[in-house]
C-alpha cells in the first residue's frame, strides 16, 4: 500500500493553493500538526490534500481521498451540491464563512461539523481551489444545529402542519442517533401510535398499546420530559416496557393541548447511548410545545373548515359543500354507473311570509324546514341549502321514482308540521320541486338545470307538486 509522504503532500498543496511564493513545506508541516481537519480541493473539488486530522475524522486514509470529489464526505448530496452553488465555485465570492455541515464518516457513521471554508485564490484574483478546516461539533454546536432546524421547519409558509410534525420528529431523531420517533395519542388506557418514523422495524400508524406497558407511562407519571440512556441498567429495567419493546434508550415529553394531555413524543432505540443532559431535555420539550401548536392549529383549521361547509342558519351543508359533496357522487356513480337523482326545492311564497311575519319568522320557518328534511331518506342521502329559500335534496343510488316518492313524501311531512309563527299564528309550508336523473356522463350543472326546469314547472302547474 502507498504511503502518502508530506512531500506529496507539499506539492499537492502548493499546486492547488496557488501560493508557491510560500514554502508549501512549512503549510503542510502546520496543517499535519493541527487538531482540526484541513481537506483542500482543486477548481472542480476534488480533494488534492488532506490532513493527519482530516484521515483520523473521516476515517479514510489519504491515497483513498485524493483524486475523489468531496461530495465523498457529505452524508447528503444535497447539502454538497448547496455548498457547491454557495461558496464552492470559480465565481464564489463569499469571503471564508463558518457554517455547519452533516458529515459522513467512511463506516457510514454520521457527523455534524463546524466547517470554516472558502476559495483559494491566485495573485490575479481568480479561484484556484477550496480549502476547508472541520472540526466536529460540540454539545452545544449540535443542540443549536437542530434549534435552527426546528426553526426552520416551524416558520416554513409551504409545509402543512402534518408535514411539519413529521419533519420536527426527524430532526430530534437525527440529533439523537436513535431509531424510532413516536407521536401518539394517549385515550384511556389505550396509547396509540398518530405518527411514527420508524429506521429499523415497520411500526405503523394506528398500532395500539396498552399505555400501562408503554416506556411512556413513566413521562405521563412524571407529567414531563423523562430520558433513559441505558435502559437495562436504570431503575426501570423490571418494567414491562422493557421486556415488551427491549428499547434502551428512550426519551419523551408528554405534549399537551389546551392544558390537557394529548399524547407523548418519545424518540428510542434498541442500544444505549450516551447520558442525555439537560439540553438532550430542552430541546425535546420545545420540539412537544411546537408539536402541541401544531395539533392545536391543525384543529382550529379543520373546525374552520367545517364551518366553512355549513349553513349557518339550519345547519344543513352550504353551496359550495353541497356542490364540492354532488360532485363526488357524480364521480362515483358515473365510474360505477350507479343511479343518482336530484331533487330542487324551492319554498311556496315564502316572500309572503316575511312580508306578513318579518323576517325573523321566515328565519325560523327556514330552521323548522331544515329540521323537516334532515329527517329524510337514507343516511348517504343528504339536502343542502344552496340559496335562501332554495334547496337541493341528493339521493345516491337511487332512480327518478325513488325522489319523486321522496319529494311527496316531504310535501305530506311539511303540510303536516305547521310552522308557529309570530301571536300564536301558524301556517303550513308548501314546495315545489323538480326531479332529475342523471345520465351518464352528465355535468352537476347539467343535472341542476333540469332539475330546476322540473321545479319551475311544478311553480307554473300551481306550486305544492313535484314534476319531472
Ligand atoms: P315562489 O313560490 O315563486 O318561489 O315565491 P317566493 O316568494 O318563495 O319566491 P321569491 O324568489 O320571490 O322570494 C324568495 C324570498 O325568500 C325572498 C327573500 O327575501 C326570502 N329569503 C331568502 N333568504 C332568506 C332568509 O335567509 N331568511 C328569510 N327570512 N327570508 C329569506
Ligand atoms: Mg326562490
Ligand atoms: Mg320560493
Amino acid at each position: 500500500m502507498k504511503e502518502t509522504s508530506i512531500g506529496d503532500s507539499e506539492t499537492a498543496l502548493a499546486k492547488s493553493s496557488g501560493v508557491s511564493e510560500i514554502s508549501p513545506g512549512l503549510l503542510a508541516e502546520l496543517f499535519e500538526s493541527l487538531e482540526e481537519a484541513v481537506l483542500v480541493a482543486d477548481r472542480n473539488r476534488r480533494l488534492v490534500y488532506v490532513n493527519l486530522a482530516a484521515e483520523r475524522l473521516f476515517g479514510y486514509r489519504k491515497d483513498e481521498l485524493y483524486g475523489k470529489e468531496t461530495k465523498v464526505l457529505y452524508a447528503d448530496e444535497g447539502d454538497f451540491s448547496e455548498q457547491g452553488r454557495k461558496r464552492f465555485n470559480a465565481a464564489s465570492n463569499i469571503a471564508t464563512e463558518n457554517f455547519r455541515v452533516v458529515y459522513r464518516r467512511s463506516d457510514g457513521e454520521q457527523f455534524l461539523g463546524m466547517t470554516t471554508g472558502s476559495a483559494m485564490r491566485s495573485a490575479d484574483g481568480a479561484v484556484t481551489g477550496f480549502i476547508g478546516v472541520v472540526r466536529p461539533a460540540h454539545s452545544a454546536d449540535r443542540s443549536l444545529d437542530a434549534l435552527q432546524r426546528v426553526h426552520t421547519i416551524t416558520s416554513d409558509i409551504n409545509m402543512t402542519h402534518n408535514q411539519k410534525i413529521s419533519s420536527l420528529m426527524r430532526v430530534v431523531l437525527n440529533h439523537f442517533g436513535l431509531e424510532i420517533a413516536i407521536l401518539s395519542r394517549i385515550i384511556e388506557n389505550d396509547y396509540i401510535v398518530e405518527d411514527c418514523v420508524d429506521l429499523i422495524g415497520d411500526l405503523k400508524p394506528l398500532t395500539k398499546f396498552e399505555v400501562s406497558g408503554t416506556y411512556c407511562s413513566h413521562t405521563l407519571n412524571a407529567d414531563k420530559t423523562v430520558g433513559f440512556h441505558y435502559v437495562g441498567k436504570s431503575e426501570i429495567r423490571n418494567h414491562p416496557c422493557y421486556k415488551n419493546f427491549q428499547l434502551e434508550s428512550y426519551i419523551g415529553a408528554p405534549v399537551k393541548l389546551n392544558g390537557d394531555i394529548y399524547g407523548t413524543i418519545n424518540f428510542s432505540s434498541p442500544s444505549p447511548v450516551e447520558p442525555f443532559n439537560k439540553d438532550d431535555h430542552i430541546l425535546v420539550e420545545l420540539v412537544s410545545d411546537a408539536i402541541s401548536y401544531l395539533l392545536y392549529k391543525k384543529m382550529a383549521d379543520e373546525e374552520l373548515e367545517a364551518l366553512a361547509r355549513v349553513d349557518e342558519l339550519t345547519g344543513l351543508p352550504n353551496r359550495r359543500a353541497t356542490l364540492e359533496r354532488l360532485n363526488q357522487l357524480i364521480d362515483q356513480s358515473n365510474r360505477f354507473t350507479k343511479d343518482l337523482s336530484v331533487l330542487s326545492i324551492d319554498i311556496d311564497h315564502f316572500k309572503k311570509i316575511n312580508d306578513k311575519w318579518g323576517h325573523a319568522a321566515g328565519d325560523r320557518a327556514l330552521v323548522e324546514f331544515g329540521q323537516v328534511v334532515s329527517g329524510l331518506g337514507r343516511k348517504t342521502d343528504f339536502c343542502g341549502r344552496i340559496g335562501g329559500e332554495e334547496f337541493v335534496f341528493v339521493l345516491s343510488g337511487a332512480d327518478s321514482g325513488t325522489a319523486q316518492a321522496l319529494g311527496d313524501k316531504l310535501r305530506h311531512l311539511l303540510a303536516a308540521t305547521p310552522v308557529d309563527l309570530n301571536g300564536g299564528e301558524s301556517i303550513s309550508l308548501s314546495v315545489s320541486a323538480g326531479v332529475a336523473m342523471l345520465e351518464n356522463g352528465e355535468s352537476v350543472e347539467s343535472l341542476l338545470a333540469r332539475a330546476d326546469d322540473a321545479m319551475y314547472r311544478a311553480k307554473q302547474q300551481g306550486r305544492d307538486r313535484v314534476c319531472q
